[in-house]
């Protein structure tokens, strides 16, 4: 029997997104000037209830952007989960800071509890500024991502920061369209409880535009900055006058179109992933030692992946082992990212107590979860994670 290829993501253009990206073509507005750049970042302005949005080339650019606004210097320190793809942790870097590496809670967002204890035990307030005692460095801001899709305890992470005086920079580059639903922020978009939220359309990301990015803010004066920035910081049309250091980072009207098409049907997306969701929870039901990763209690996810935690002793099988079952099947599945401070360029900085991320990252695998995901598929992996085999 031959079987297909079952890809783990791939995207889907099931809309206007062929219509828009021709009209750039067709009239020349390819790059930085053009309709579409305003329309994709009111779009998104509308659909998160952020106050601002600044569209960039890449989720990598917007937070590394989103770190020069907040005030993220040199030599300072920026608390930031060593379980995470290791962009954020990136542009720390880029701005000359140094990263903190935090563990991770049940849903594998950072943990407040830890954050809290490292902020209250490794560091202490001078004039409403924190600095880690062991360094001696100012501890700035805190870079929060919402893994998966699913929301960062924000109820927990805000009083924190606010508390010692940290910056909230919001990685929600997997989360657009998660939300909370109880607490403080009841209501409000992942990307729009901190000072700055990013969003990423790379490729496998939950829409698309090929590659991009995109600041959310509340903050007027620094979202206008953040186009400033973004487009090599000219101050003078004509004489081509630059009184700062700028980048190359603004988002062209061809991406921009792909984006307007692809959130037309946003909603749609996230709601066949979490139907996916439930056929798979069905069909994997009783099977010991598998359960999916759900949306933690106080929130909505958008379930941009799904995520398997497979318990080897209860099921027989390691994550690991079930991911080269599946190869066989060719079905792809992948395990979580190396965590970063383990990472060569990393090694080096503080880590805090990390335990529980070295746990999840050996048990938790992505399994299949495009939208295009056909239900024939979808019984195919189920099956063969039934099966072991
Ligand atoms: C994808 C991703 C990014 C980077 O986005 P790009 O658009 O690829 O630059 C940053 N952080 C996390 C957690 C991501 O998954």
């Amino acid at each position: 029997m031959t079987e297909s290829f079952i890809p783990l993501s791939v995207p889907s253009f099931t809309g206007n997104e062929l219509k828009y990206v021709s009209e750039c073509i067709t009239t020349g507005w390819v790059s930085f000037a053009g309709s579409f750049v305003g329309r994709f970042e009111s779009m998104t302005t509308d659909f998160t209830g952020a106050k601002e949005a600044v569209a960039c080339q890449s989720g990598t650019a917007a937070l590394h952007l989103s770190l020069i606004l907040a005030g993220v210097h040199k030599d300072d320190e920026v608390l930031v989960p060593t379980l995470t793809f290791i962009a954020p942790v990136n542009t720390i870097h880029y701005v000359g800071a140094h990263p903190v590496f935090m563990d991770c809670d049940a849903y594998l967002n950072i943990d407040p509890v830890k954050v809290h204890a490292f902020c209250e035990n490794e560091c202490q307030l001078e004039d409403n500024h924190l600095f880690n005692k062991k360094t001696g460095r100012r501890v700035r801001a805190i870079m929060v991502v919402h893994l998966f899709g699913h929301p960062v305890n924000m109820d927990e992470i805000f009083p924190i920061a606010q508390k010692y005086n940290l910056k909230i920079i919001e990685d929600a580059t997997e989360a657009l369209g998660s939300k909370y639903t109880t607490g403080a922020f009841a209501g409000k978009s992942v990307g729009t409880v901190g000072d700055f939220g990013c969003f990423s359309y790379n490729g496998n990301k939950i829409i698309t535009t090929g590659g991009g990015g995109m600041i959310v803010t509340d903050n007027k004066i620094l979202a206008n900055k953040a186009r400033y920035l973004s487009t090599q910081a000219k101050d003078d049309e004509d004489k081509f006058i630059h009184n700062e250091v700028g980048y190359n980072y603004r988002m062209t009207n061809l991406q921009a179109a792909l984006g307007c098409g692809q959130m037309e049907h946003l909603p749609d997306i996230i709601q066949t992933k979490r139907t996916h969701l439930k056929k798979y929870t069905e069909k994997l039901s009783g099977i010991p030692g598998v359960k999916f990763i759900t949306e933690p209690t106080y929130s909505f996810s958008n379930y941009w992946h799904l995520t398997l935690r497979i318990d080897a002793k209860e099921y027989g099988l390691s994550a690991l082992k079930l991911k080269e079952v599946l190869a066989e099947h060719k079905i792809q599945a992948r395990m979580i990212w190396e965590l970063c401070h383990k990472q060569k360029p990393y090694a080096a900085c503080e880590a805090f107590q990390i335990s529980n991320a070295l746990k999840q990252q050996e048990q938790c695998l992505n399994i299949p979860c495009s939208a295009s995901l056909t239900d024939m598929e979808l019984a195919r992996v189920a099956e063969v994670i039934k099966n072991k085999s």
